[in-house]
């Protein structure tokens, strides 16, 4: 086994134990696993205090058998050419397996965000832009950026506003980009998408009782003790949404440190408190931890790695104990490792599938941006108003009257937010529907992420063959 870690590597090991399941030639295999395109730029920007940086940033477009292609773009101090190849592939089968209609990508920028200024990152992010647009690796049918690791909503909308000012009257520039915030375009319910897609597959997985038993653990989420690896915008959310479903954070790992307490963490009171003291560290009534890796292994029952990729290895696999792993973050898992915990009966249920609720809400904000009209505007009061005749017959037919409670409940017409939630619930639920099926179909050996890696290979490889490949 090699130290030296390649993340491309790692996602075509996968790849590899996947494509053996699906009936396809070996050169179009060849085809849908190879990054289509990779584009690397460096560019000068001006630092506050006048001098010159030269910045390193990439963008990968793994697969073209859909457009546009999709996917974040990263700002941190270890990006490199590897890693967006690899960010770009899982985003290609992400999107197959929870049918969103776009080829994968990915970009990436070589900055560590916390050391520049927001004016700073103001002027990298439209440069970047800039340098995109210039080759055509940004534009509503061609490649549609979102949020990654270190960027947000603010830096979508500067990307947005560059493209917009490049490309004059463009009618659906704005379409160039999502994740934006939503004065800007943006769609309710995008920024928590990740993290409540993540709630909502894992509720999913512990809704099947058989599959529970294996484990030996009841059904539901409620009462389920989990631990969660980053505090960022996924593994927050995440650990939210699984909270208000019933279930107990006993652990935190963060980049300065890990904490655990058996009994119980307030996520509201130690975000509070990180807020304040910058790190996890000595919130009370929890026990410090001797490295925040030392939190993957607490006893638990699901354990949310949400940060970066290459944090369960061929190392601490053997000592992890979670009945439970879910990614969260995407790659958290090496090849080697998965092997190993799939050899103990962990329940893998993987990134490709359980992270794809930011890209599916980022469908549905392109939608909005081309239909120029947000979801529930224009049917939110015919709605209502028919709902609420409806409840006018009842209450004449059976003489019940309704409290103006029970009403402004029955009668609620949807509105963004409400349909977002539910088309992401859909999404998530449908889609484990069809992995489960898949891996039934492959046989008991199978695990849930090489089912998921072969539907999505196998939903590749339909569109080419339908496709023709171009002479
Ligand atoms: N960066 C996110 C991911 O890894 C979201 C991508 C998107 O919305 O396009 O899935």
């Amino acid at each position: 086994m090699s130290t030296a870690y390649k993340f491309t590597e790692e996602v075509n090991k996968g790849f590899d134990r996947a494509a053996a399941h699906v009936d396809a030639s070996p050169e179009l295999l060849a085809q849908v696993k190879r990054c289509n395109s990779l584009y690397y730029i460096s560019f000068p920007i001006r630092r506050d205090d006048g001098s010159i940086e030269v910045i390193d940033a990439w963008r990968a477009e793994h697969s073209h058998h859909r457009q546009p292609t999709k996917g974040g773009i990263r700002f941190a101090s270890a990006v490199n050419d590897d890693e967006v190849m690899a960010l770009a592939a899982l985003m290609t089968y992400k999107c197959a397996v929870v049918n969103v209609p776009f080829g994968g990508a990915k970009g990436g920028v070589k900055i560590d965000p916390r050391g520049y200024s927001p004016a700073e990152l103001e002027r990298i992010t439209r440069r970047f832009t800039f340098e995109l647009w210039r080759k055509h690796f940004i534009g509503p049918g061609l490649d549609v950026p979102a949020p990654d690791m270190g960027t947000g909503p603010r830096e979508m909308a500067w990307v947005a506003d560059t493209y917009a000012s490049l490309c004059g009257a463009e009618l659906n520039s704005y379409a160039c980009v999502t994740g934006k915030p939503v004065s800007q375009g943006g769609i309710a319910g995008r920024n928590e998408a990740t993290g409540r897609g993540v709630f909502f597959g894992l509720r999913e997985a512990c809704s099947i009782s058989e599959d529970m038993k294996r484990l030996g653990l009841k059904s539901g989420i409620d009462g389920k003790r989990f631990v969660v690896q980053g505090l960022g915008n996924v593994g927050y959310h995440a650990a939210k949404f699984l909270i208000e479903d019933g279930a107990v954070l006993v652990g935190v790992s963060e980049i300065r440190g890990g904490i655990a307490n058996p009994k119980g963490i307030d996520l509201e009171q130690l975000m509070a408190y990180r807020q304040d003291q910058g790190t996890v560290v000595g919130f009370p009534g929890a026990s410090p931890l001797p490295t925040s890796l030392a939190a993957l292994e607490l006893e638990c029952d699901i354990l949310v790695p949400a940060a970066l990729e290459n944090q369960i290895t061929a190392e601490n696999a053997p000592r992890i104990k979670a009945k439970i792993i879910g990614e969260g973050a995407n790659g958290p898992t090496t090849d080697y490792a998965d092997q190993l915990l799939q050899q103990r009966g962990i329940m893998i249920i993987p990134d490709i599938y359980l992270n794809a609720g930011g890209v599916t809400v980022s469908y549905f904000e392109w939608l909005k941006n081309l239909q120029h009209v947000s979801f529930g505007r224009i049917e939110k009061r015919f709605d209502e108003s028919a709902y609420l005749r409806l409840l006018d017959a009842v209450e004449e037919s059976t003489g019940k009257e309704f409290t103006t409670q029970e009403l402004r409940f029955l009668a609620h017409g949807a509105d963004e937010l409400d349909l977002v939630n539910s088309g992401l619930e859909e999404t998530m639920a449908f889609s484990y529907e069809q992995l489960r099926e898949g891996k039934e179909r492959l046989g008991p050996k199978v695990d849930l992420r090489t089912a998921a890696m072969a539907l999505a290979i196998r939903k590749v490889v339909i569109t080419y063959e339908e496709l023709g490949i171009f002479p």
